[in-house]
């Protein structure tokens, strides 16, 4: 009488079968455009059999390796579209030489919270402190957290919407200044603007209000902007929203100096008011 063993009770694979089964599994990932997933499927099979993986511990991988890559595509794509002219970040922002800078405003910020709360930025300082830098690493954060964002120049964007303007095309242009989570606007004052910009930035300041962040960069004083605009009754309802809901910071130099001048005016006022000691 001859004994079975038990691997001989098993029907041997049908390899033919295993293999259509294995390429209706990579049709299946190729349909769904998972191509990530669908290269790793060999390694990820392979590396299941040999460690004995769990099914679930195998889709799990599988469908991991899917995800960071769809996630690194998406960054990449945001990226991109934000147009960052710099590779500025926040880590390497030096406080130590942005004297008077709150550290953990900054670090508040870097958490991206205040775009939930559509608040704006302004970035206030003379040429050369750090305002640009902030304004990218910050846009920098957002983009990394996944917010739709987008850096221009007040100058840029002034051009742009000209020629919107020229070609039929303003509608679609302001819908795309309407877009993005966050949206940048360095350089306000720096370049002399022609006439009709103040009203192409009252309209994109206008149509974000409340709905979505601006971060703007000056080196002009918010009392010098109906200079800048050309338009005190534009610049002061312009100002209006972007102050509303916003941070503000100060990024001269002169704030510090200020500060010190306060300091000793202070001093000086306790010198000249305290009430004399009788003389013992
Ligand atoms: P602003 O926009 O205020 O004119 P920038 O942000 O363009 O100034 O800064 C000028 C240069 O100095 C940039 O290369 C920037 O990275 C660098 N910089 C300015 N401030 C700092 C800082 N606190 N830490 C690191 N780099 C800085
Ligand atoms: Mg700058």
């Amino acid at each position: 009488m001859t004994t079975t063993s038990i691997p001989d009770a098993v029907p041997a694979p049908n390899t033919a079968e295993a293999a259509s089964l294995y390429q209706r599994l990579r049709g299946h990932l190729a349909v769904l455009k998972l191509h990530d997933a669908a290269e790793a499927l060999p390694a990820v099979l392979d590396r299941a059999q040999q460690t004995n993986l769990s099914m679930t511990a195998t889709l799990e991988e599988l469908l991991s390796i899917e995800v960071d890559a769809t996630e690194a595509r998406r960054l990449a794509g945001r990226l991109r579209f934000a147009c960052l002219p710099t590779p500025a970040s926040l880590a390497d922002f030096d406080f130590d030489a942005a004297a008077g800078l709150d550290r953990k405003l900054i670090a508040e910020l870097g958490t991206c919270r205040y775009l939930e709360t559509a608040t704006n930025l302004l970035l206030i300082g003379p040429p050369g402190v750090g305002k640009t830098h902030l304004a990218v690493g910050l846009a920098r954060a957002a983009v990394h957290a996944g917010y739709r964002t987008y850096f221009t120049t007040a100058a840029d964007l002034a051009a742009r919407c000209h020629r919107a303007a020229i070609e039929g095309r303003w509608a679609t242009t302001m819908r795309f200044f309407a877009g993005p989570t966050l949206l940048v606007v360095d350089e306000l004052g720096y370049l002399p603007l022609p006439g009709e910009a103040a009203s192409a930035l009252f309209q994109v300041v206008t149509q974000r209000y409340l709905k979505t962040s601006i971060i703007m960069t000056t080196n002009r004083s918010v009392g010098e902007w109906g200079q800048v605009l050309g338009d005190t009754t534009v610049a002061a309802a312009m100002l209006d929203r972007l102050l509303h809901r916003s941070v503000v910071l100060n990024l001269d130099g002169d704030s510090y100096r200020l500060r010190d001048h306060h300091a000793r005016s202070e001093n000086l006022r306790k010198a000249t008011t305290t009430p004399r000691q009788p003389l013992q």
